[in-house]
């Protein structure tokens, strides 16, 4: 006999508890379906004890600049301290006690299992089968992508999962790819004395974002002691029971530890998207401006391939959860999707870099101002840089790069998401003297 509920939700990273949460408070009968922790990946794994990790590095790289504005300080590190904290604090030692009794405690069923797209409106869970009358809400999240390298299946890398759950820093770290988690990972452990070296396949890291963004990142990795090879292609790791090797076409690195960074991916020929004649080979699941992958289907979150990041799973999960409830509001728009890359200086943008509004066909105006010329930058002697890429009137991309990149980014976010002239944003007060100031200098080079 198959069970019934007017939704159910397959997934629970954070817009699939959301959602489940929502639905289940406006009187809807929710089950929901989790494989792990109850949360999913952000809270246990990524962004929340990564983000505790940061700050904690964050501490000691302020540490290493009094000599040079206030005096003398003493630091030692210990990693122990941090890790003790993304225990106790951030993941209550990976335990979703908490979030699981606050979904149920709203009126959701929790069933605990891996679920199954065996039909339309249909989930399996092992010998369970739940029909949804409403629907079926999936939100799969994103899984480590472990390269196809010669040598590397078999040897105990870590990936993120095993980096946040390290209770010391290792004497050396080879960390493969210099995107977002790679970078913020390797100036974590580098700042708690691990000698670090990245390797990125790409010219340079964080290789999406503007290329200021990896000239300016690589700079201070050099100068904090980070080796960072790019355009370097990883052909051969082994592994001695003591140390990793990683050949790089006729160059050898080694370290105690490898941090597998290199992207996520959703499995969608197990979670059975065929059954609901969607593609199982594909990266994605489309979806429409209301979150609809089918008749009687929602899907959210990384596995939509719009963005992997908590705020776009959030986004998302508000407008399905309209959808289902049969209420109006605007369909998902992501011309002004927001991004933060946590090292330290903090890399923020918002819309289209350069280079995708130059692909877009966008006749750009571009500047860019360092966020040093400021005077608040000057006092801090802070490195960064304010761009800014502009189609016609209005700004259509912003990134900036500093203290706070990500808070001066909100600005910024607000300035492309409403369209707010350029006249207007050159016309304006900006207070002094703060960071974000340097946002007027590069609006009057525009
Ligand atoms: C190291 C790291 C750092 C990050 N830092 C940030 C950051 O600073 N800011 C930011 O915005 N984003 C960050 N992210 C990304 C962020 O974690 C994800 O975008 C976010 O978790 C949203 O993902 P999601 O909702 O799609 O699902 P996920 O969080 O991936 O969760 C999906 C859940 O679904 C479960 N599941 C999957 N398939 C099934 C199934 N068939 N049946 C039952 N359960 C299933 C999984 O067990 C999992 O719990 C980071 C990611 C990583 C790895």
């Amino acid at each position: 006999m198959a069970e019934e509920a007017d939704v159910v939700v397959v997934g629970l990273g954070p817009g699939g508890e959301n959602a489940a949460g929502l639905l289940a408070e406006a009187g809807l009968s929710v089950t929901a379906v989790e494989a792990g922790l109850v949360g999913g990946e952000c809270p246990y794994y990524g962004c929340v004890p990564t983000k505790m990790m940061v700050r904690a590095a964050d501490a000691l790289g302020e540490a290493r600049r009094v000599p040079h504005f206030a005096g003398r300080a003493e630091v030692t590190a210990d990693f122990g301290v941090a890790a003790k904290r993304v225990r106790e604090q951030a993941t209550d030692d990976w335990n979703d006690k908490v979030a699981a009794d606050r979904l149920t405690g709203k009126g959701v069923t929790l069933v605990r299992g891996y679920g199954v797209l065996t039909g339309p409106r249909e989930v399996t869970v092992g010998d369970r089968v739940i029909r949804g009358r409403k629907g079926v809400l999936v939100n799969p999240g994103t899984a480590p992508l472990v390269p196809p390298i010669d040598g590397l299946a078999g040897t105990p890398f870590w990936t993120n999962r095993d980096a946040v759950k390290a209770t010391e820093a290792p004497v050396s770290l080879i960390v493969l790819g210099g995107g977002a988690i790679g970078v913020e990972l390797a100036q974590v452990f580098a700042r708690f004395g691990t000698k670090v070296t990245v390797v990125e396949g790409s010219e340079r890291l964080v290789a999406p974002l503007e290329p200021e963004a990896g000239d300016l990142l690589r700079k201070v990795f050099e100068a904090e002691g980070i080796t960072v090879h790019t355009g370097a292609r990883a052909s051969r790791v082994g592994h001695d029971g003591a140390e990793f090797t990683l050949e790089l076409g006729g160059r050898t690195v080694r370290a105690e530890r490898l941090l597998v960074a290199t992207g996520r991916k959703t499995d969608l020929e197990r979670l059975g998207v065929a059954a609901v004649g969607l593609d199982p080979k594909a990266r994605s699941i489309p979806v429409d401006g209301r979150m609809r992958a089918g008749d009687g289907l929602w899907a959210i979150g990384d596995a939509t391939g719009k963005g992997a990041f908590t705020h776009v799973s959030m986004y998302q999960s508000a407008i399905a959860v309209r959808d289902i409830l049969g209420q109006d509001g605007p369909e998902a728009d992501y011309h002004a999707l927001p991004h933060v890359t946590f090292t330290d200086p903090e890399i923020g943008g918002v819309g289209l870099t350069e280079a995708r509004a130059r692909e877009a066909g966008i006749e750009v105006r571009t500047a860019t101002t360092d966020i040093g010329a400021s005077t608040r930058g000057w006092i801090h002697e802070a490195e960064g840089f304010v761009k800014l890429v502009a189609d016609g009137d209005h700004l259509v991309g912003a990134a900036v790069a500093g203290p706070y990149g990500g808070e001066i980014l909100g600005f910024l976010a607000l300035a492309v998401q409403a369209r707010v002239p350029v006249e207007t944003l050159k016309h304006m007060i900006y207070a002094y003297p703060t960071f974000h100031r340097a946002i007027e200098a590069t609006v009057a080079e525009l």
